[in-house]
């Protein structure tokens, strides 16, 4: 029987119904549609969908985690150690990983860094293999190996969130599903289906861009399309305030890669009448965490063991700060062993005021928004930063811009690769600011432990 879903769509949309993919065109085709510039699909198949499943039935149950990793868990990772280079390496051959948890290593972002394809198990199926960068808001951008089930994962877990505000999402076929927001002077721009909420449509927007092919473009493409959910960061909820006249119904706003300032989210719930709720996530694990109404950050995937360290990789107690560590999770390309995100918090696991039984992140740092300033007066997002950066295939990054407005950029090189030219930093960085006061400096491989320095920071008033 002839597909009447073109080719090209099958292939990255596996699942896609032929109805909705009439609903993708006309989305394409639409007179004030952006200049499109990217595909992208979620290549998620029918095999996918039970394990998919019965982690949003998982997710659906919260619960009050014990302090120990889970009997599954400690399975899922011992039946991980022969088949995965990292891990071989890592690990001696006789562990027992319940016994000995506390005294085995630990992993970090520049084990990633080096060597993204030693965390892929032998035995992987390379053809579902999705190669992710991350965004380079807390950190230089690196390569994340994924998989279609894990981007997936990403649906319910965001359901979740918004469940935990009371919000059951209902999706309908005559809006889109879920509009991914941007205000940055660029990125890509693509328009695809959601896996699982429907079929329903989905694409990413950047709302700061000057291509929108007329005026009121944004404004109208938008208003036509009402989607049930948005996402995005502060800088795109900012800008989407501004299209509020456009008779936009939300029925919930989602902040990730930032954390929203709680003024924000209350101005953004007011005019929209729906929640917005702010959302911990880094590639590496997916959405880990939603902020509740008392500040805490909520641990939301049952499948993933959040620890927090002290600066020897030993547990610290309920209560004491150290970095945010986490094990598990569901992306068969990565699976994390005692990964220190470089975030910090405290863990507490006794119940909170809002109601959530699971365990929270309290005082959770290490991602503040970050405005910079131009010659010009103008703001600069960090995120534009990150871009030009990528292609000096950087470790990390720390960009400050003192009282002055003068900036200064130290970077560190991938291990192994010829460190970046002083003169071509600085050239990028007055593109982008004009003529400010800066100084640039190639650190060598001793930046400062294992533990994140934030990539960005301003000390002007
Ligand atoms: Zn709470």
């Amino acid at each position: 029987m002839n597909d009447p879903v073109p080719a090209e769509l099958r292939a990255r949309c596996p699942l896609i119904t032929a109805e909705a993919a009439n609903r993708l065109r006309a989305m394409i085709e639409h007179p004030d549609a952006p200049p499109w510039d990217y595909f992208c699909g979620n290549r998620v198949i029918a095999e996918d969908l039970p394990g998919l499943a019965a982690f949003a039935a998982a997710l659906a149950k919260p619960s009050a985690n014990d302090d120990r990793v889970s009997g599954s868990l400690l399975q899922t990772l011992a039946a991980a150690i022969p088949r995965t280079p990292i891990l071989r390496r890592l690990l001696p051959p006789a562990a027992d990983l319940e016994r000995d948890w506390q005294d085995l290593p630990t992993t970090c972002r520049a084990d990633l860094a080096a060597g993204p394809s030693d965390w892929i198990p032998d035995d992987a199926d390379w053809s579902r293999l999705v190669c992710h960068g991350t965004s380079g808001t807390t950190g230089h951008p690196i390569i994340v190996p994924h998989h279609p089930a894990a981007c997936a994962a990403y649906e319910p877990l965001y359901a979740t969130a918004l469940a935990a505000r009371g919000v059951q999402l209902r999706f309908t076929p005559d809006r889109a599903a879920c509009l991914l927001l941007c205000a940055q002077r660029r990125t890509i721009r693509y328009a695809t289906v959601c896996a699982l909420w429907d079929q329903g449509l989905h694409a990413k927007l950047n709302l700061s861009a000057s291509d929108w092919p007329q005026p009121g473009s944004a404004r109208r493409f938008l208003a036509d399309h009402d989607s049930t959910v948005y996402t995005g960061d502060p800088d795109a909820f900012a800008a989407l305030l501004q299209l509020a006249d456009t008779g936009l119904h939300p029925q919930g706003l989602i902040s990730t890669a930032m954390p929203l300032p709680p003024a924000l989210a209350e101005r953004l719930e007011a005019v929209f009448g729906c929640s917005a709720v702010d959302i911990y996530s880094l590639n590496e694990t997916g959405p880990l965490a939603w902020r509740c109404p008392q500040g805490h950050h909520h641990i939301l995937p049952p499948d993933v063991f959040v620890e927090v360290l002290d600066d020897l990789g030993q547990p610290c107690a309920d209560g004491v700060r150290g970095e945010v560590t986490v094990s598990g999770g569901r992306n068969p390309n990565l699976l994390l062993w005692r990964y220190r995100t470089g975030d910090r918090a405290s863990l507490r696991r006794d119940s909170c005021a809002c109601g959530d039984p699971r365990p929270r992140l309290i005082d959770l740092e290490g991602r503040a928004p970050v405005r910079l300033i131009a010659a010009d007066g103008g703001t600069v997002a960090t995120v534009d930063v990150s871009r030009e950066l990528r292609r000096f295939h950087l470790l990390r990054h720390r960009l400050v811009q003192r009282p002055d407005a003068s900036l200064e950029l130290t970077v560190l090189a991938l291990p192994g690769d010829d460190p970046p030219v002083d003169a071509d930093l600085a050239l990028m960085l007055r593109n982008l600011f004009g003529s400010l006061p800066m100084t640039v400096t190639v650190a060598g491989h001793d930046w400062g432990g294992d533990g994140k320095v934030p990539s960005y920071a301003s000390e002007m008033p």
